[in-house]
């Protein structure tokens, strides 16, 4: 119930608006994202490498109205590569294709994501579509086939939640496109999600243990430890090495869970997400986490 009212809420522009100049909420999502500046991203970065953690930078917005914001997202996410090279980071990019402007025109979508994946190839580097709410999943899965059937420097996401998800696993294994198999972040009606936990997790395993297998280098990004010990034991019972896949967490979620992983031998990766429209991501971080509201109403109040 609390986690359908705060993912409805992320789309209040109102509130957004509101969140977005008071200093005290920019102060407390900063526990999710480092900063409103590339700047700001790369510092957190270079921590994280310095810990030993790969990163995923993800420059924050959706839904964008004008093709100038679109093709300005688009620049954004080029001279991230650039910065990356640059900084002799360990990073890769993952991007949003509403921020790209899939609502507003697919052709100049999909001619920035096929710019962005070029660019990637160049530098040797890597790029991830994230994935949206369920009215972008067939348009997102088709259109990362398309560009991947030029360049392969990119990859996508599925949700464990969505009961169409096996089917887009395996068309994606045999088309050879990393996965990064997440639970699902967003709210959706129960004839396409399981609307059980029980039975989102049950399906993250079953699809877990079909990705795995393939020798395709596929991420595992849950901070649930009961995921990622299914992940740890069925890896271990078929073989598959620590070096083969890697598990990724949010940037301030589960830290000790990340160096503990990293102790044991396994790849992590940290998703540090920066920018001035933080607002939606920050809200659908409260609404995972009960106990993240409580933190932010003690500090709202104090
Ligand atoms: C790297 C990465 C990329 C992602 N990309 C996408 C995407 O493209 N599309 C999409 O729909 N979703 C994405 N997600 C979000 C994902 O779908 C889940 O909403 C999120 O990861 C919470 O689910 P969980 O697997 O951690 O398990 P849950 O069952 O939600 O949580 C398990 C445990 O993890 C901890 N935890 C979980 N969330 C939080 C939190 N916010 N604060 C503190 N502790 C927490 C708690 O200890 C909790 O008990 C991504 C997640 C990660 C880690």
């Amino acid at each position: 119930m609390l986690r359908a009212i705060l993912i409805k809420l992320s789309e209040n522009k109102r509130l957004a608006q509101w969140s977005m100049k008071n200093a005290l909420s920019r102060r407390v999502a900063q526990r999710f994202v480092p900063g409103e500046t590339l700047d700001a991203a790369v510092a957190a970065a270079r921590a994280s490498n310095a810990a030993g953690l790969t990163v995923s930078l993800d420059l924050l917005g959706e839904n964008v109205y004008t093709r100038e914001a679109a093709l300005r997202a688009a620049e954004s996410y080029l001279a991230m590569f650039d910065r990356i090279a640059t900084e002799k980071l360990n990073g890769n990019v993952s991007m949003k294709l509403t921020q790209l402007g899939l609502d507003l025109d697919l052709q100049l979508c999909e001619a920035s994501v096929l710019r962005i994946a070029e660019c990637a190839a160049r530098h040797g580097n890597f790029v991830r579509v994230d994935m949206e709410g369920s009215p972008y999943t067939q348009r997102t899965i088709e259109l990362v086939q398309r560009v991947r059937a030029r360049t392969d420097a990119m990859g996508t996401v599925i949700q464990s939640y969505l009961r169409r998800s096996e089917k887009d696993v395996r068309d994606l294994l045999a088309a050879q496109c990393r996965i990064r198999l997440v639970k699902g972040a967003y709210k959706e009606p129960a004839d396409i999600a399981f609307p059980a936990k029980s039975d989102v997790d049950a399906n993250f395993v079953a699809l877990m243990k079909i990705m795995l297998p393939s020798g395709i280098y596929h991420a595992i990004a849950t901070h649930d430890p009961r995921m990622i010990q299914a992940t740890k034991d069925f890896a271990a019972s078929q073989g598959i090495g620590k070096d083969k896949f890697e598990f990724q967490m949010l940037y301030g979620i589960r830290g000790d869970l990340q160096r503990s992983l990293l102790k044991e031998g396994y790849r992590v990766r940290v998703y540090i997400p920066f920018g001035t429209d933080w607002y939606p991501y920050f809200m659908r971080r409260l609404a995972e986490r009960p106990a993240n509201l409580t933190f932010f109403l003690r500090n709202l109040f104090r």
